[in-house]
C-alpha cells in the first residue's frame, strides 16, 4: 500500500527543508521509530507518512506486545525516538512515559482528532510527552486538531489529515533527521530544539491551536557551517588499530553520517588527517557539537598511553589551533560524559598548555597609547603588533603630516 503525498503536503514539505536534508543525506538512516500502537493497519499508514520524512529510518511496532511489556520491549529494541498515536483503551500511560523520559528517549504523541480540547486527564498534559496536533492545509488550525495548553507542536497533513500522521511526520521522523546529524538526543535537547525552530503559525509565541507552532529544519546549509568553536575535546579511538579510512568508512557506513565525526584524527604513526571543516559542527560529543574542535587519536588509553609522535602532531596541532582561532580550552571527552574518553593513561601532563596572551602596554607606552586611542588614532587593540607600511601611512595622515 503506497500512499501519494497531497498537493499542500509537498508545499509544507519544501517549507520545513526537508527535500534538502535529503539531497544531503539525511533520511533517518540508523535511526530507529518505535510506534506504540494497537491497530497495525492504522500503524502501517502512519509508517507510510513516516518514510516519506525519513526514508532510511527503521520503524518498530507494538504488534504481539503486551501492554505491561512495553518498557521492556524497549530496552530491547532500544529505539531512539518512540510515538504514538490513537489513545483508545490507552489511558494512563503516564508510568510508560516516564520510563522513556528516564531511558532518554524522546516520546511523541498525537494530540488525537476530536476537535476539542484536550481533556486535563489526558496523557498530552504528561511532562514526559511531546504533544503533536495538525494544522489545516492553509496553516490555521486544523477542525479535527484538538488544542489547548497541552499542545506543544503542531505539523501538516502531508498524505491524509490527522494527528496520527503529523505526530509521526512533524515528531518523530523529523526528529530522525536530526539524530543523524547529531547523534541521539535527549527529550529535553529536542523539545528545545523545535521550540527554536518552529515556523510561528498563531500569535507570537505560545499559541492554543498551533503551540510552539510548526517544526522546520533548519536550512542545510546553516547547519554545515554552524560550529562556533570555543574550546578543543579530545578523544582516543578506544580501539587498537585503524586509520583514518577506517575510522571513517566507520562512522559514514555504520553510524550513517555524511562524514568522520572529528575535525582531525592523529594516527599512530603520528601522522594528522583533516576530518570536517572547523567550521563544520562535528559528531563527536554530545553538546558540544557546535561549539568545539573534535580530535581523536588513534589508541586505547584505557590500555596504554599515547606515543610520542602522537603527542608532538597533538600539541603541534592544538598550537596552530590556538594562533588561528585563540582557542585556549582543551577538555577530554569525559568531562561532558560518563565515558572515560581519551583514556585513563592518557598523558594529559604533556598537552602543551595555553594562556590567553595578555596583550598589556608596557608601562613606559601607557600615556600615549592612551593618548592616541583616545583621539582614534589607533583603535586600542594589540600593542604589541608590528605596524605595516599602510597603517604607518594613515598614522602620518591621521597627524597631519601628508598635507
Ligand atoms: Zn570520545
Amino acid at each position: 500500500m503506497a500512499f501519494q503525498m497531497a498537493k499542500s503536503g509537498q508545499r509544507y514539505f519544501e517549507i520545513m527543508n526537508i527535500p534538502q536534508w535529503h539531497e544531503a543525506g539525511y533520511t533517518g538512516k540508523g535511526i530507529k521509530i518505535f510506534e506504540v500502537e494497537y491497530d497495525t493497519d492504522h500503524c502501517q499508514q502512519v509508517f507510510e507518512a513516516g518514510k516519506i520524512v525519513a526514508p532510511d529510518a527503521e520503524f518498530y511496532n507494538r504488534e504481539g506486545i503486551r501492554r505491561e511489556d512495553l518498557l521492556d520491549y524497549v530496552d530491547h529494541i532500544k529505539p531512539n525516538i518512540v510515538a504514538m498515536a490513537q489513545d483508545f483503551n490507552m489511558a494512563n500511560y503516564e508510568w510508560f512515559a516516564k520510563g522513556l523520559h528516564e531511558r532518554g528517549i524522546p516520546f511523541f504523541k498525537s494530540a488525537d482528532n476530536d476537535g476539542d480540547l484536550i481533556k486535563p486527564n489526558e496523557l498530552a498534559y504528561s511532562p514526559y510527552v511531546m504533544t503533536i496536533g495538525a494544522i489545516s492545509s492553509h496553516g490555521n488550525k486544523a477542525n479535527y486538531s484538538e488544542y489547548g495548553e497541552a499542545l506543544d507542536f503542531v505539523g501538516f497533513p502531508i498524505i491524509i489529515s490527522g494527528t496520527s500522521i503529523t505526530q509521526m511526520t512533524s515528531g518523530a521522523a523529523l526528529t530522525a533527521l536530526l539524530m543523524q546529524r547529531y547523534g541521539q538526543m535527549t527529550p529535553y535537547q529536542v523539545y528545545c530544539y523545535w521550540q527554536n525552530h518552529c515556523k510561528d503559525l498563531g500569535e507570537l509565541g505560545f499559541d492554543i491551536y498551533t503551540g510552539y507552532g510548526m517544526p522546520v529544519l533548519p536550512d542545510v546549509k546553516e547547519v554545515y557551517e554552524m560550529n562556533k568553536p570555543n574550546k578543543i575535546i579530545l578523544h582516543h579511538s578506544a580501539t587498537d588499530g585503524g586509520t583514518f579510512e577506517s575510522i571513517k568508512k566507520y562512522h559514514v557506513e555504520h553510524n550513517g553520517w555524511d562524514d568522520i565525526g572529528y575535525h582531525y584524527l592523529i594516527q599512530q604513526d603520528g601522522s594528522l588527517h583533516k576530518g570536517r571543516n572547523e567550521k563544520t559542527v562535528g559528531a563527536h560529543c554530545l553538546g558540544q557539537n557546535d561549539s568545539s574542535i573534535g580530535i581523536c587519536l588513534v589508541g586505547n588509553f584505557d590500555k596504554y598511553e599515547p606515543n610520542d609522535k602522537q603527542m608532538k602532531s597533538l600539541n603541534d596541532l592544538i598550537i596552530d589551533i590556538n594562533m588561528r582561532l585563540g582557542i585556549t580550552e582543551i577538555q577530554g571527552h569525559n568531562h561532558y560524559s560518563e565515558k572515560t574518553c581519551p583514556g585513563i593513561y592518557f598523558r594529559w601532563k604533556d598537552v602543551v598548555k595555553l594562556e590567553q596572551k595578555k596583550e598589556q602596554v608596557s608601562d613606559w607606552a601607557k600615556e600615549a597609547w592612551n593618548k592616541a586611542v583616545k583621539k582614534g588614532i589607533n583603535d586600542g587593540q594589540g600593542p604589541k603588533n608590528p605596524v605595516t607600511e599602510e597603517q604607518m601611512m594613515v598614522f602620518f595622515d591621521r597627524l597631519g603630516l601628508l598635507d
